[in-house]
């Protein structure tokens, strides 16, 4: 890439639709969370811990994961992982993420609900107003936890709730867990005012996009990277305009899509479907947002105008109000215009 793009996206102005809470903690939020818990067995040494998370397979992936887990004991641990996803987030000029947060992991492991909810909120509210980062919550299932989970994710969604939350989404494995069994849930979310943003198609066939749509009623597939082995979910989803949250870096390390070169984000934005770019668990896979906008202007063969139209899609594709899309998509085109004046084509 030419260190031109490069800087390009470095500053541009972005949102973040599809990103996980405890997949986003780099290795510096991990050695801070490893301090206030000495007994962990993750190391503390920075270079030992950096070893610790360069990425090797999607084995070591879940390893890492379950030792971040391990180290979110209480509500100040929730409090600082939250606030410091968001200061990472500001250094990559992003401006909007709706973070998806698994309540039920902290929950079951012991932390109050409300005290867990207190605490995103907390850091929801400082990170604004120190770091200017908008955040905004999915509280998503753990699939692989199963219904009990669902019924609990739903409890604390909808019958406590916070100020913070949008939607509600379902996560974890596919294969073994079929969406339809979700439905309820859903329902309830959905009435209770929450959108509906299921991962769905990334792991599994388009048929799994498909039951997201019907029983989940989807109004954004999480990765839905198979949809583009079915012209007619393709169509369906361009039609309807439900955006697809396309995370590359991390399909290829779970090994959903072989190589970056068969990825079939060219078909989706071929077949007119609204695409955003998102990074999942960004530490642990060994991205960033700001990778990924790179890793997209390759498949894409995008320029600073590609780019900045992709980061409209996110802006268009989230549940940001009428106001603040509006806000967020002129600063977006300012800082187009404003680098083509100064490097004149
Ligand atoms: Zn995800």
């Amino acid at each position: 890439m030419p260190e031109s793009l490069e800087t390009f996206i470095a500053g541009l102005p972005k949102a973040e639709l599809h990103v996980h809470h405890v997949g986003s903690a780099s290795p510096r939020i991990v050695a801070e969370l490893a301090a206030r818990h000495p007994d962990s067995p993750v190391p503390k040494d920075p270079g030992a811990l950096a070893d610790f998370f360069s990425f090797r397979d999607f084995g070591h992936f879940i390893e890492v994961y379950l030792a971040v887990v391990d180290l979110i004991r209480d509500a100040e641990d929730v409090r600082l992982l939250t606030y410091e996803v968001a200061r990472d987030m500001a250094r990559q000029q992003i401006r909007y993420a709706e973070l998806t947060v698994t309540p039920y992991s902290s929950v079951s492991r012991g932390i109050p609900d409300r005290a867990f909810l207190e605490a995103i909120e907390d850091a929801r509210v400082s990170a604004e107003r120190d770091l200017g980062v908008v955040l905004r919550w999915c509280f998503d299932i753990p699939g692989e936890a199963g219904l009990a989970s669902a019924e609990e994710t739903a409890r604390i969604a909808v019958d406590l709730g916070c100020e913070g939350l949008v939607s509600f989404g379902l996560g974890g494995p596919e294969i073994g867990v079929p969406r339809p069994q979700f439905k309820p849930y859903f329902d309830k979310a959905i009435a209770a005012g929450l959108h509906s943003v299921p991962h769905a198609g990334e792991t599994t066939g388009p048929e799994t996009v498909w039951d997201a749509l019907k029983d989940l009623r989807a109004e954004r597939i999480g990765h839905g990277t198979s949809s583009a082995q079915d012209p007619a979910l393709l169509a369906h989803l361009a039609e309807h305009r439900i955006p697809l949250e396309v995370c590359p870096t991390s399909n290829i390390a779970t090994r959903a899509v072989a190589t970056l070169d068969e990825h079939p984000i060219g078909a989706m934005v071929e077949a007119g479907c609204l695409v955003t770019i998102n990074s999942d668990d960004p530490p642990m896979f060994g991205t960033d947002l700001n990778t990924e906008y790179g890793v997209a202007a390759r498949l894409l063969d995008l320029d600073e105008g590609g780019l900045a139209a992709l980061a409209k899609n996110a802006v268009e594709a989230s549940f940001l109000d009428a106001s603040g899309k509006t806000r967020l998509a002129a600063e977006i085109d300012a800082y187009l215009s404003a680098w083509q004046e100064q490097r004149p084509q």
